[in-house]
């Protein structure tokens, strides 16, 4: 006896399963998918209870660790990962403290990509007051990662493409060192979402998700995910879930089980319009650069293009000439995006990560990182891009 699952046809598409896959439904037969608002379930009676909680048989138990709306969540993110298993969390950092917990000690070494998530970094360092050491290296260079190796290496870290200026990795190179001394790759697949790369096909081991960001895909809820074979998420996920709870709540579990759905269309029509107005922005006097795996001009073009299936992702940067000034500008002249560092929303939104994002470093990390004061960054939403080009061009207008 165990959870059912939805009957789907074994080789059903992965359009099919982003609508499709997950727990049947419940005796009333609703045809889009309950939110389950419980703490906790109901057993027939005490001996049942005692095999449930002995993991003698599978049922919920309690929306700390089993729930079916987010059990949902879960088989369809699987699904699209093409994992076994996965674990939601109440959001993607959460997600990265559950890997963290599940699977290293005091001792273990970790090899981490310096372009990740700002706040990833900062985690990775705080995991040195309990013996975890993490070395940064430079994204795009295999040797650099091969170098930083360790005999106590359990994990290599990396996110791509990167924030702000979609920096790629080879993932197949990453899975390769990792698996010949032993350790494990985690991908971070944030920016471009299962739709448009699959970093468990390419080698990786785990796949980490903020959901928050193009899962949602409306900017509404917190989430995480952490996708990876189902033995080692029941081996080494849920035992700290069930004691540490880290947990996504139901009700978020549902917006974004439904955001699911329309996953791989918004990443198209979004990446579409994103490479549109790159293009349009290399074309401007007043900028510089443009950073968008999707142009020919990325120095890593063609990997991007064979790793995330021929799509760049909807985020991009670009360097103004003018500097901080310039940027501020083109920032403030906007009347349709919107000034926030959010990103994955329908609503498109505009950025200065020297001030912002990675506003916390120090002038001289920046300037290693790439990230200088005349860049803005943009995460394209699904506004008519014209009206996009035209809220831009009020602020280019002034600098030409
Ligand atoms: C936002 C983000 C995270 C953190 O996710 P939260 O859901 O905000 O905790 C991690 N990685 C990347 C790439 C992100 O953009």
């Amino acid at each position: 006896m165990g959870i059912a699952r939805v009957e789907l046809p074994a080789d059903a598409r992965p359009d099919t399963l982003a609508v499709r896959a997950g727990l049947p439904p419940s005796a009333w037969g609703e045809n889009s998918e309950a939110l389950f608002l419980t703490s906790s379930f109901v057993h027939p009676d005490a001996a049942t209870a005692a095999r449930r909680f002995a993991n003698e048989e599978e049922a919920f138990i309690y929306s700390r660790f089993s729930n079916p709306t987010v059990a949902m969540f879960e088989r369809r993110l699987a699904a699209l990962e093409g994992t076994s298993g996965c674990i939601a969390t109440a959001s993607g950092m959460a997600a990265i403290l559950l890997l963290v917990l599940g699977l290293l000690k005091a001792g273990d070494h970790v090899v981490c990509s310096q372009s990740v998530f700002g706040s990833t970094i900062k985690l990775f360092q705080d995991f040195e007051r309990f013996g975890v050491h993490t070395s940064f290296v430079p994204q795009t260079d295999p040797d650099a990662w091969r170098t930083a190796l360790r005999p106590e290496t359990k994990l290599l870290f990396a996110e791509t493409p990167s924030n702000p200026l979609t920096e790629v990795c080879d993932i197949a190179a990453l899975a390769d060192i990792a698996q010949r001394c032993g350790a494990q790759l985690v991908v971070d697949n944030c920016f471009c979402s299962p739709a448009l790369q699959r970093p468990a096909a390419l080698g990786a081991d785990i796949v980490m998700h903020s959901g928050t960001k193009f899962l949602d895909g409306q900017g509404r809820v917190i989430a995480g995910a952490l996708c990876a074979p189902e033995e080692l998420v029941s081996a080494r996920f849920v035992p700290v879930m069930r004691s540490a709870g880290m947990s996504l709540s139901p009700f978020n579990a549902w917006v974004v089980l439904k955001g699911l759905e329309t996953l791989a269309i918004r990443m198209q029509a979004q990446s579409a319009r994103a490479l549109e107005l790159a293009r349009w922005l290399e074309t401007q006097p007043a900028v510089e650069r443009v950073y968008h795996p999707g142009l020919a001009s990325h120095p890593q073009h063609a990997l991007a293009m064979r790793q995330q299936g021929g799509v760049g992702g909807a985020v991009l940067s670009f360097v103004l000439r003018g500097g901080r000034q310039a940027a501020f500008a083109v920032i403030d002249a906007a009347r349709i995006c919107s000034i926030t560092t959010n990103l994955g929303d329908t609503k498109t939104t505009i950025s200065h990560p020297a001030s912002t994002s990675h506003g916390r470093l120090t002038e001289e990390q920046r300037q290693a990182a790439g990230i200088t004061q005349g860049m803005v960054r943009l995460a394209v939403g699904l506004e008519d891009p014209l009206d996009l080009k035209a809220d831009l061009q009020r602020g280019l207008a002034g600098l030409a």
